[in-house]
């Protein structure tokens, strides 16, 4: 199916300003992206119509309020194609899905000397929370590296595992260059010496189809800010054996059982780690931004993300100065780049004051840069509502800034 992306433009307010008098041109979705008309009103019905305390109301709202939360979990379970909407559990971000499985996973069931693999292209959020449970416990971290073009080595992975590795926990596609990484091999691999696997999937679900039941992950970590959806909300699925496994994160309301000073039992999955109130209205208004990439569908979307990617690499290869970073065969609609002799943050000023939007630095990828000897990148990320017109005034952009660099 080809898109109509001016009736999808149509869906989303933020993208019709001007930005320094220029026309908005949104090119920084892998940081987040923005969100239609359906998610705002989500939001503002919920506040204004059903607002209320979930799961333990004997009232009307309560009710309501309960029956929409809960039925986006179920939209949740059938996006991925989870088991049970028991094994999702929401959370604020990816962040906090990996910490959570650090915290309590990593914490009962990694121990002295064991090891856990994760790759060069990992965002901090992917790294730091092993090195923080390395510290805690004597953990080894053992890193996969990658090739010249972004890609992992897979034979250097399979000689990192071993009996010792309890977890892999890997990016599914990486925001800093855009590979995607095979993680069937990686998780049929893994659990072949008998691993558990983590997927960092914050920039994969809003590109690609995912089955976590085909994939075999023990979890998936994602945010919904990613995905049209609003910020703050995250969701972890892990398997319901495994979850069950695990001790709590947070301890308080919502995931108990029966608390008494003696002793307390905890509810069952997913509650047992949704502690306190949680963020009932982004919930709910997150189904909205799940119909809306279902209405048009991934298959659709990536089709018109990989023409923009396409197009973008054709109009600017032949920019003098132009250096791309992360040339995999297989990516998400990812552009990062480096123009010759320049400070990306300069780049992205300049791209700003004609009403482009980047983004630039290390995004949160540091010692991915380290690997490729550079400080930093202009990231330039696409979303469905993107065109190829606005391709072309990056590439003039980008062209313009480079002539000028090189005079
Ligand atoms: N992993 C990857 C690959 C990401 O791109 C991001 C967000 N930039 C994160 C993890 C963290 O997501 P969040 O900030 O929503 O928790």
């Amino acid at each position: 199916m080809s898109l109509n992306i001016d009736q999808i433009r149509g869906l989303f307010p933020v993208l019709h300003q001007e930005v320094h008098g220029k026309p908005l041109i949104y090119f920084d979705n892998a940081a987040t992206t923005q969100k239609p008309q359906a998610v705002l009103d989500a939001l503002t019905n919920y506040y204004g119509h059903d607002n209320s305390n979930i799961h333990r109301g004997a009232h009307a709202l309560a009710d309501r309020a309960t029956r929409y939360y809960e039925s986006t979990r179920e939209s949740v379970q059938q996006f991925i194609n989870a088991r049970e909407s028991a094994e999702i559990i929401f959370t604020k971000g990816t962040t906090e899905s990996i910490n959570l499985v650090a915290q309590t996973f990593g914490r009962k069931f990694i121990g002295k000397d064991d090891e856990i693999i994760i790759s060069t292209m990992e965002h901090h959020s992917n790294i730091v929370p092993w090195q923080m449970l390395c510290e805690e416990k004597g953990v080894i971290l053992k890193i996969i590296p990658i090739s010249e073009k972004g890609e992992i080595l897979f034979e250097e992975f399979e000689k990192l595992l071993s009996p010792k590795t309890k977890l892999v926990s890997i990016v599914h596609a990486s925001n800093a260059l855009g590979t995607i990484n095979p993680v069937k091999n990686v998780i049929d691999a893994a659990h072949a010496v008998g691993a558990k696997v983590l997927l960092d999937g914050a920039q994969s679900t809003s590109h690609l189809e995912i089955g976590v039941q085909d994939l075999d992950c023990d979890f998936l970590a994602f945010s919904a800010h990613k995905l049209y959806g609003p910020t703050g909300l995250g969701v972890l699925y892990g398997k319901r054996a495994v979850l069950e496994s695990m001790p709590p994160f947070l301890g308080g309301g919502e995931m108990i059982k029966e608390v008494t000073f003696e002793k307390t039992t905890y509810n069952n999955i997913p509650f047992k780690f949704e502690a306190g109130t949680p963020n009932i209205a982004d919930v709910i208004a997150f189904k909205s931004a799940l119909d809306f990439i279902n209405e048009y569908g991934k298959p659709a979307i990536k089709a018109h993300e990989d023409e923009l990617l396409a197009y973008a690499n054709e109009t600017m290869l032949d920019i003098q100065g132009f250096i791309p970073v992360g040339t995999a065969a297989d990516k998400v609609s990812v552009l990062s780049f480096n123009i010759n002799g320049m400070h990306p943050f300069d780049v992205g000023q300049l791209l700003d004051a004609k009403g482009i939007a980047v983004r630039t630095g290390h995004h949160c990828t540091q010692p991915l840069m380290k690997r490729f000897g550079i400080e930093g990148t202009v990231r330039a990320s696409f979303a469905v509502y993107n065109t190829k017109s606005e391709i072309e005034k990056l590439a003039e952009g980008v062209a313009q800034i480079a002539r000028f660099k090189n005079k």
